[in-house]
């Protein structure tokens, strides 16, 4: 058995999401970091980690077509914590992708597009960890109903942390006002979640509550870029080629 993954299955008694980013921080000391889009979740996860003491290195998937706000709260947030983001970008500029692939693949093909500029990328900066963290919650959507605090990542063949797994929107918000965190502005404009700008919408104020990623690729049966249910989103895009 992979030492990693049997260090997984010893940490899943761990409930309280401190004690957990204090066991796996203690565990994997510079082979773990946090993948973050800025979302409400992961900021409650680095502030966390700013209030142990344990600051843990943050990587941002930037795929060169995220919105204008989601680059400033970058920069508050390394401001606030004195953290250097680690931008990690996908192989071709978003121009060069066109030239290959024609443009807008996003509109075309999302999952070939969020293949190339999330999930590929995503694989090259977890090939160098044994741990990485996430603010995946269960409550979030279908796909995600399963998520464990601690579990063996089999798709990338690391151990994933989802401290925030038990909690539900409301407590994360009232952690961010409790704590003064900044989030991003969109979400109080009828944004439900915050993706890549041409492939994230607000939605009306009588959409579906509980459907937390509402307003991502709007129009298409697809609810995940990939980055954390690959094999779904691989399906999916089997299903569509052959029908
Ligand atoms: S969310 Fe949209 S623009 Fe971003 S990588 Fe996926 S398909 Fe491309």
């Amino acid at each position: 058995m992979n030492v990693t993954r049997h260090v997984a299955e010893q940490l899943t008694r761990l409930t309280d999401p401190l004690d957990v980013l204090r066991a796996v921080t203690d565990q994997f000391g510079d082979r773990i970091a946090i993948a973050s889009s800025l979302g409400p979740q992961t900021l409650v996860v680095i502030d966390m980690l700013a209030g142990l003491g344990r600051p843990v290195p943050v990587f941002f998937l930037d795929t060169g077509l995220l919105f204008p706000e989601t680059y400033e709260l970058r920069e508050r947030i390394q401001a606030r914590y004195d953290l250097q983001i680690r931008s990690v970008r996908p192989r071709e500029s978003v121009r060069a992708q066109a030239a290959t692939h024609g443009d807008a693949l996003w509109d075309r093909d999302p999952d070939a597009c969020c293949k190339l500029r999330k999930v590929e990328p995503l694989r090259g900066a977890l090939s160098e960890l044994d741990a990485w963290i996430t603010g995946v919650r269960r409550d979030q959507s279908t796909s995600r109903g399963s998520t464990s605090l601690v579990e063996w990542d089999h798709a990338y063949g690391l151990v994933k942390v989802n401290p925030l797994a038990d909690w539900n929107r409301a407590r994360v918000f009232a952690y961010l006002a409790a704590q003064d965190v900044p989030y991003n502005p969109l979400l109080e404009q009828g944004y439900r979640s915050i993706g890549c700008a041409p492939c994230t919408h607000p939605v009306s104020a009588d959409a579906d509550p509980n459907d937390e990623r509402a307003g991502r690729w709007a129009g298409t049966a697809k609810t995940e870029c990939g980055m954390h249910y690959p094999d779904i989103v691989e399906v999916a895009g089997r299903a569509v080629a052959a029908g």
